[in-house]
């Protein structure tokens, strides 16, 4: 590769990856030590007040994500064998934390028994706590002076379907459950949102751009980093593009904070992998750790169509979800909009229920397609491979279709038949978009990438802190968890 000359080198003691929701509280947290340099590199755009947010990304009832969008990284995926599709991450500051559903909920207690230890409940509270200020709820479990602002839509101000659905769930024996939040919660009850006045209030906003003015802080913008530098394992810095321009940053530290598909395709492109798939491609390899990309887990999710008996208005900024009924491995989600009318250009017309199943036994795999940094990875999600799944999933889908023929939703609502078919549920399969655990942390080198300090085995100074170091995808949305991981990672440099 030839080397940039000096003049297009920039220096910084750390060098973070990716300013999507975990890069933002990594970012803002790190400056706070005016004696610490700390570049972000962000291959979207940058905006540098929220005012200057475009209406679509401040808009928290629109999700910014469909064909054409300007804010995405699009991603061609097999989701189960034989069924393609393309799946969308944010790419723009702030990253899939701009352009979310704005449902800010931690993982349940349990899910932390499959954690390194010191990731138990107890020692990762005071974090959910430090990044949240809770504006429902106080006490042991909640924060009041975090950055991010969490809250809960009122009953009164339900959606029909909401409302209707809420209904259903508790005439059906489901437990009321008004605060998703504190430990041991299931049932049916409002989501946690970090939404003001309907406005998304992401990582970017809450912790990086109101300390844009430091002058120990750089962000750049449209620039993608395309490798990790190393001499003899320990990190030097990294390449990045902007436009046709290439670039070194030199740094004693590299933390990837790029997502869960970016950050293990620039780990293998950087040599760091598993050994065999890396130099069949032509990579000279760094550290061979087959972790990388394997086994990661995300949401399987079916939607289930309906038609309203009589028409039912939305009023702009309501959230896409705002109550959901939670057992022990099943999420269900009462959508306020069709998916047309949430995902600009998706061209799914009818409003839906989505069915979830939040404890997945399937994993896939991220493969390199090339060494070309501009050739997107091969993403196989590998839904469904489990019969376990496919049972759960089915029971489900039989569960959510007695809810909407029970009588408060049936006098709103009129839902198309469904089947329990291994094959209809792969036809109508989709995903919840919160792939993680494609860099697990852990102990061994063979089945984990990072130690419990978010330390990649083998290299020293090179770090990573985003959603593919949870060990696996949360039994409940990730985002509030991968707040949680960064604000803790901050404390470990
Ligand atoms: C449409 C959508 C809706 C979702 N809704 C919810 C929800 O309501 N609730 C919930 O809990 N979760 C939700 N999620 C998931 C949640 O938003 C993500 O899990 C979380 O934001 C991921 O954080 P991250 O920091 O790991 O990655 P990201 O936020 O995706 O950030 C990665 C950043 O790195 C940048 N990047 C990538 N590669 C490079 C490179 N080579 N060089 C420089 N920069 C790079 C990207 O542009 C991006 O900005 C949703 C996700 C999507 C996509």
């Amino acid at each position: 590769m030839v080397q940039p000359p000096a003049d297009l080198e920039d220096t910084a003691d750390v060098v973070v990856v990716g300013g999507g929701s975990c890069g933002s509280v990594l970012a803002g947290r790190l400056s706070e030590n005016p004696d610490r340099s700390v570049m972000l590199v962000e291959s979207g755009p940058g905006h540098r007040i929220p005012a200057e947010f475009p209406p679509e990304l401040a808009d928290a009832g629109i999700l910014p994500v469909g064909p054409g969008s300007g804010w995405i990284w699009p991603y061609p995926v097999e989701l189960t064998v034989g069924r393609a599709g393309w799946i969308a991450r944010g790419r723009v500051l702030g990253g899939s934390g701009a352009v979310n559903g704005g449902y800010f909920v931690r993982a349940g207690v349990g899910d932390f028994d499959h954690w390194p230890a010191s990731w138990s409940y107890e020692n990762v509270l005071p974090y959910f706590r430090a990044i949240e200020t809770d504006a429902d709820f106080a006490g042991p479990w909640h924060g009041d002076a975090g950055p991010i602002p969490v809250r809960r839509e009122p009953a009164e101000r339900w959606h029909p379907v909401s409302a209707a659905f809420a209904e259903a769930a508790r005439d059906a024996g489901h437990h009321d459950d008004p605060d998703k939040n504190a430990p041991g919660s299931h049932g049916i009850g409002p989501v946690p949102l970090n939404i003001r006045d309907g406005v998304r209030v992401g990582p970017a906003s809450a912790y990086l751009l109101p300390h844009l003015d430091r002058p120990n802080l750089a962000v750049r913008p449209d620039s993608t980093v395309t490798r990790v530098l190393f001499s003899e394992g320990s990190v030097t810095g990294v390449e990045v593009a902007t436009g046709d321009t290439v670039r070194m940053i030199r740094a004693g530290a590299v933390i990837l904070t790029a997502g869960a598909i970016a950050t293990p395709h620039l780990l293998m492109l950087s040599g760091i992998g598993d050994a065999e798939h890396l130099t069949g491609l032509g990579i000279a390899v760094v550290a061979d750790l087959p972790a990388v990309g394997s086994d990661f887990s995300d949401h399987p999710e079916v939607v289930l169509p309906y038609r309203y008996r009589r028409p039912v208005a939305r009023t702009t900024r309501t959230p896409a979800l705002q109550v959901t009924l939670n057992t022990d491995e099943i999420e269900m989600r009462p959508y306020t909009a069709s998916f047309g009318d949430l995902i600009p250009g998706s061209g799914i017309g009818k409003p839906c229920l989505g069915v979830v199943l939040m404890k997945p036994r399937s994993r896939g795999e991220i493969r390199l397609a090339s060494a070309d940094p501009r050739d997107a990875p091969r993403v196989s999600y590998r839904y469904l491979e489990s019969v376990e799944d496919r049972k759960a999933l089915s029971s489900a889908v039989g569960h959510a279709a007695e809810l909407m023929h029970a009588g408060p939703m049936s006098r709103l609502l009129d839902p198309e038949p469904v089947e329990l078919s291994g094959e209809w549920l792969a036809d109508r399969l989709g995903t919840s978009l919160h792939l993680s655990g494609s860099c697990r942390m852990g102990t061994d080198d063979r089945t984990s990438v990072v130690d419990d300090r978010c330390r990649v085995h083998g290299v020293d100074g090179l770090f990573v802190a985003d959603t593919s170091i949870l060990p696996a995808v949360p039994s409940r949305g990730p985002h509030a968890t991968a707040v949680m991981v960064a604000e803790r990672a901050s404390t470990f440099l």
